[in-house]
């Protein structure tokens, strides 16, 4: 972390300075009026409690517009914009010490969807990315794959390193150094190995998927999981607010939580965030089933049910960054423009989703044309938002004023 950065120091970003965006912003009173007193509370710059969110569930979410228009109301107060991440996706190690129920992502060696990037692998894609002008480099890795497998303990040996989170620090410096601004995702990292990829990633990533310790006994999703137990998550998501590293997490919507564990996950996050200031963003991902696992049987996340908790976030953290996968949604993701989403997340043009590869990508043209549709304009972002830049350190900051505009988003000029 750094100071704020001065003025002279600064060529296109704005002045990120904290207290602009924790403090709250001054209240605005709602012309709106509902029948229900807690969103009337909420419209008027009341904080919702975790009491009065499970009455709101419990009663309106078979009738939810009223739910929707407040969540919509609140984005529009808070967010001007949607943006997005243009990506390019490392698949770093997609070997995994857990088994998670629902996950397609995790190889077993031998398979053809074994994926293990050499350094000249994260350069070639590195250069390719940058030549389709991509702006993040996204790497993800199954949880500490050398702890289970001898052929990932001897490959990290043969590339020279000991462990895969060393093997990333390495990668990020690649890809930083070839233009592109990495974000990890690599499940459960100490807070020294968080500490050492904050040198060249500007944030990074962790679902949370769910508070719920239910969902990790026999026959539920995390039962196979231990890095999923939702007090180890949270541990390193608390270790990432002491270093003040911008983080993204969010949850798995329709893996057999009941509403309120999706409520209590929430507010775990909203917790976290008002104790460190630095959860940049939320995502809200629906469960689709994959028929290689051991959910294939269970039904995906149910559309209204999905769309209910995404406006169900935005009320619980009105000023947050809230994000859908658009390709999870391919029919309907701009109608969750209203219920108070402001961001696309991570999209390609170059790499696929291999978390879900049977979900491609939309084409960016098309996604800016459906934003356009519902009265915004698409902008792009770097993996860190604005609101958090002034947590990076000088080295990345330097790069990103060479295509920032005066908000702190992607010049257009680069990313269209
Ligand atoms: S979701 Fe992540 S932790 Fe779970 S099995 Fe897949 S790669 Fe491993």
């Amino acid at each position: 972390m750094r100071d704020p950065p001065q003025i002279s120091q600064m060529v296109c970003l704005p002045t990120p300075h904290k207290d602009k965006y924790y403090k709250q912003k001054p209240h605005v009173l709602s012309d709106l009026v509902f029948d229900c007193e807690q969103l009337n509370r909420v419209l008027d710059g009341k904080e919702i409690t975790r009491s009065q969110m499970y009455e709101v569930f419990d009663s309106m979410a078979r009738r939810a517009d009223d739910i929707y228009e407040t969540a919509k109301t609140l984005r529009d107060r808070y967010k001007k914009q949607i943006t997005f991440s243009k990506k390019a996706f490392f698949n770093s190690i997609n070997l995994c010490s857990d088994i998670c129920g629902y996950c397609t992502y995790k190889a077993e060696p031998g398979q053809t969807k074994l994926s293990m990037m050499s350094k000249d692998d994260v350069r070639n894609l590195a250069r390719l990315a940058k030549r389709y002008r991509c702006v993040e480099a996204l790497f993800v890795t199954g949880e500490r794959p050398e702890q289970k497998y001898q052929e990932a303990r001897e490959w990290l040996k043969k590339n020279g390193f000991s462990s895969t989170p060393e093997y990333l620090a390495h990668v990020s410096e690649i890809a930083f150094s070839e233009g592109l601004f990495p974000h990890t995702n690599a499940g459960n990292l100490t807070k020294p190995e968080l500490n050492d990829l904050k040198k060249t990633n500007g944030s990074m990533g962790l679902m949370l998927e769910s508070s719920s310790e239910r969902l990790t006994q026999k026959n539920m999703p995390h039962h196979l999981a231990p890095s999923k137990n939702p007090s180890a998550r949270l541990r390193v998501l608390e270790s990432a607010g002491e270093l003040k590293i911008p983080m993204t997490t969010g949850v798995l919507v329709g893996i057999g939580e009941t509403p309120h564990e999706i409520i209590d996950s929430l507010f775990e996050i909203k917790r976290l965030h008002q104790k460190h200031g630095h959860i940049q963003e939320v995502i809200l991902q629906n469960f689709q089933p994959k028929p290689d696992t051991r959910m294939r049987g269970s039904a995906s996340a149910e559309e209204d049910y999905f769309k209910t908790i995404v406006a169900l976030c935005r009320i619980i953290m009105p000023t947050m960054n809230i994000q859908i996968p658009p390709n999870l949604s391919p029919d309907s993701y701009q109608s969750f423009i209203d219920a108070g989403i402001n961001d696309w997340g991570g999209i390609s043009p170059l790499t696929p989703d291999y978390v879900n590869p049977e979900f491609g990508w939309p084409e960016i043209e098309r996604i800016q044309k459906n934003t356009h549709s519902a009265g915004f304009e698409l902008k792009a972002r770097f993996p860190v938002y604005p609101e958090f830049i002034w947590m990076v350190n000088l080295e990345i900051y330097g790069k990103m004023q060479q295509i920032s505009d005066e908000e702190g988003l992607v010049v257009d000029w680069y990313w269209k």
